[in-house]
């Protein structure tokens, strides 16, 4: 049996160290955080080290046949490393683009797909200047490590810019910001790719995202027709595969966008790893987005996509999970959970998949 080397120790880690082993495959876990993690609980071994480590780093990538992950902000000198003794899918060029929201947003943009109105700041001036270039409604964004819409603050005409800055922790070492426009969205949308090392891809259908204090609440798959259109979802669907392409991504790429009241597409941001708005396809196509990360990381051919049911996906988010036993007992309702010990308020403890076979 080959085992397969993975960066990162959270949920997303998890679940494809089981699709891993459904087919017959190891998984060693590399996280400072690896004690213990969703990911740890289901996999063969463990190196519990910093990213840093450079002589943890060669031994366990020596120990693996390959090298994928599920957190896309393993340092590049990380990855770089990594790379001497071992193959790591995706590699540090996608990483130095998915990492950093100026980097993503270039590359995007360079590509002719279209973004929010963007420009870099830092201080307050820049802020304040930022916004009266593309303003009247703003996000500011910290460019590195957001997620669940942490290091985000929202701005108004006639706001206070300095505060907005020292809310995404402006001042702090190592710190930069990113004024965005505010999309008014009919919708928000996500594709996931999966791409080979041959270059073969799939691609899921576009779905649905909706938010509740800026952490994914729900994802309706596909998304309803009455909402995305045939053309908006094959246009998500280029725009995602042409990325995936461009980066020479082996692995699996996420795709965010927002869909616009008149049909456009801009992208928001992108990650190439398998996705939360993803996760349906656990439970509704023929291969999982976990599944195809393995098979494109070990040179196996991509799966299916095919969908057997409609979906949705809810997330279950710090105390919803005391919900269980009653989401356990209802029908068809399949239940998730990542093993994670603490319920903390805003954090990802499971998710139910919904499926919906006639729609
Ligand atoms: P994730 O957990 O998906 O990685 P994140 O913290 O990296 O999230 P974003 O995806 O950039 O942050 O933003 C979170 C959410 O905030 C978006 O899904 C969207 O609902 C809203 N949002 C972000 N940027 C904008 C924008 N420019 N206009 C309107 N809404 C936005
Ligand atoms: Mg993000
Ligand atoms: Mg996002």
């Amino acid at each position: 049996g080959s085992t397969i080397g993975m960066l990162g120790a959270g949920q997303l880690g998890r679940m494809t160290a089981l699709a891993a082993a459904r087919l017959g495959y190891k998984t060693h876990v590399y996280a400072p955080d690896a004690a213990d993690s969703p990911a740890a609980q289901v996999s063969a071994a463990a190196t519990v080290a910093d990213w840093n480590d450079l002589d943890a780093l060669e031994r366990f990538a020596r120990s693996v046949d390959v090298v994928t992950l599920e957190w896309e902000n393993v340092p590049v000198a990380t990855a770089e490393h990594l790379r001497r003794f071992t193959n790591l899918h995706p590699g540090p060029n996608v990483l130095s683009v998915a990492q950093d929201r100026i980097a993503e947003k270039s590359f995007v943009n360079r590509l002719g797909i279209a973004t929010a109105p963007w420009r870099a700041a830092n201080g307050a001036d820049e802020v304040a200047r930022a916004v009266a270039e593309i303003g009247p409604r703003c996000v500011l964004k910290s460019t590195r490590l957001g997620y669940d819409g942490k290091g985000q603050a929202r701005l108004e005409a006639g706001g206070d810019p300095a505060a907005a800055w020292s809310a995404i922790g402006g001042g702090k070492p190592g710190v930069e910001g990113i004024v965005e426009g505010f999309v008014t969205f009919a919708c928000e949308v996500s594709v996931i790719v999966a791409r080979g090392a041959d270059g073969a891809m799939v691609a899921y259908p576009a779905v649905e995202n909706r938010h509740k204090d800026g952490i994914l609440d729900v994802t309706i798959a596909p998304a309803s027709s009455d909402k995305v259109s045939a053309a908006t979802a094959a246009e998500a669907d280029r725009i995602a595969r042409r990325i995936a392409e461009a980066l020479d991504l082996v692995g699996v790429l996420a795709v965010e966008m927002f869909v616009t009241a008149d049909g456009a597409v801009l992208v928001n941001e992108m990650a190439p790893r398998p996705h939360n708005s993803g996760h349906w396809t656990m439970d509704a196509c023929a291969t999982c987005q976990f599944e195809q990360l393995v098979r494109a990381v070990c040179g196996l051919p991509l799966g299916s996509v095919d969908r057997v049911a409609a979906a949705e996906m809810t997330n279950l988010i710090g105390d919803d999970v005391l919900r269980w036993p009653e989401l356990l007992a209802e029908p068809g309702a399949r239940l998730h959970l990542y093993g994670k010990a603490e319920a903390r308020p805003g954090r990802k403890m499971g998710h139910v998949n919904r499926l919906f076979p006639r729609r």
